[in-house]
């Protein structure tokens, strides 16, 4: 009897050391459902972490701050072992994670940089300057093939959220091959706004954007035309379109103007392949959640996580060690081959 106890005693104790050993949990705060793209990070996320051996909880904030915040603090509170977090705001988390490191969790910042904390203890992410040169260079491309006989170029520039720190490194990087061409006259900004302050779009929200197109082309395009349009996300292209396509472009002689995107969201690529949206830039989020469990899993077991930038983001307290990815300009000439060829997409879903 008292053997059998033991027995029961250590089998128990054996089964707890190995639960406690396959109960790694990851805590996985994502910003919202309204982007395809969140949802496909998410996924492939928890399909990779459960692959790996660790326990997931992957909670959507639908872009309300205090909604994240309390997320967060749920998962510090039911203790879950590190934190991965795209923030809704960069800026509003440093409390949160002061808990999370008095708990002994650590942290990645995901896709976005957390700022104003010292507890961030990696950042997976794309090169975010390079997807504003991509989509810039993609804009410039698409006016000399569609307009080449008409410059100066007439171009509206739109920015992504001022509360999202990548939003910055997209108009920058844009901004790098524009500027140029607008010292020199190449191309004209119509309405004379530019810079993040004035032409950021809060929330990412594509409602915002259309109303805003509408608002330029009545004030500054009634007797002249627009050639195109930087747009840094398929979800303001496609609200940049709608408001184009409102007043007629895209149809008699009103050629539509070039619009760039981001994220290669199944309606901005049938939207290129109808002959509207211009281009956007692919980042594959199978990679990036890839990137992240190698980081989470290296940081538990007492490795080294694998990174390759240590100088560009200074998030206001420390410069945050970071993995790049490589972002992919997508345009008619090389969907298929990048997003079906990389089984991204099934060609059935885009076609
Ligand atoms: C991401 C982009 C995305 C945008 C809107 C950014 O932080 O890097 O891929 O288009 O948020 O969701």
């Amino acid at each position: 009897m008292k053997f059998k106890s033991v027995a029961t005693a250590l089998a128990m104790c054996a089964s707890f050391i190995a639960f406690g050993a396959s109960a790694e949990t990851v805590g996985i705060s994502m910003p919202t459902k309204s982007s395809a793209r969140w949802i496909s990070d998410g996924n492939s996320m928890v399909e990779q972490f459960t692959a790996a051996g660790y326990e997931t909880d992957l909670q959507y904030a639908e872009d309300d701050i205090p909604n994240q915040l309390a997320q967060i603090e749920n998962m510090i509170t039911k203790g879950v072992d590190v934190l991965v977090i795209a923030a809704i705001d960069g800026t509003t988390l440093s409390n949160a994670l002061e808990n999370a490191a008095a708990a002994g969790i650590k942290v990645i910042a995901y896709d976005r940089l957390i700022r104003d904390s010292g507890n961030v203890d990696y950042y997976a992410t794309f090169d975010n300057f390079k997807v504003g040169v991509q989509q810039a260079t993609s804009l410039v491309n698409g006016l000399k093939e569609r307009f080449p006989d008409q410059k100066p170029w007439n171009v509206e520039l739109f920015g992504g959220s001022p509360d999202d720190n990548n939003a910055y490194f997209f108009y920058d990087g844009a901004m790098s091959v524009l500027q140029p061409l607008i010292d020199s006259g190449e191309i004209v900004v119509g309405s004379g706004q530019t810079g993040m302050d004035t032409v950021g779009t809060l929330r990412w929200d594509g409602a915002v954007a259309q109303a805003r197109m509408d608002n330029l082309l009545s004030a500054n395009y009634t007797d002249k035309a627009v050639h195109g349009v930087l747009s840094p996300y398929d979800g303001l292209s496609i609200g940049i379109l709608s408001s184009l396509k409102g007043v007629g472009y895209g149809s008699g002689d009103m050629k539509m103007p070039i619009v760039t995107g981001q994220d290669a969201e199944v309606p901005s690529v049938k939207s290129i392949l109808a002959g509207e949206q211009y281009s956007t830039v692919f980042k594959d989020t199978r990679e990036l959640a890839r990137v992240t469990v190698g980081m989470v899993d290296a940081m538990l077991k007492g490795g080294e996580p694998e990174i390759n930038d240590t100088k560009t983001y200074d998030n206001g307290v420390k410069v945050v060690p970071s993995y790049l990815l490589e972002p992919v300009s997508v345009d008619a000439t090389n969907w298929e081959q990048i997003l079906i060829g990389s089984g991204y997409y099934t060609a059935d879903q885009i076609k």
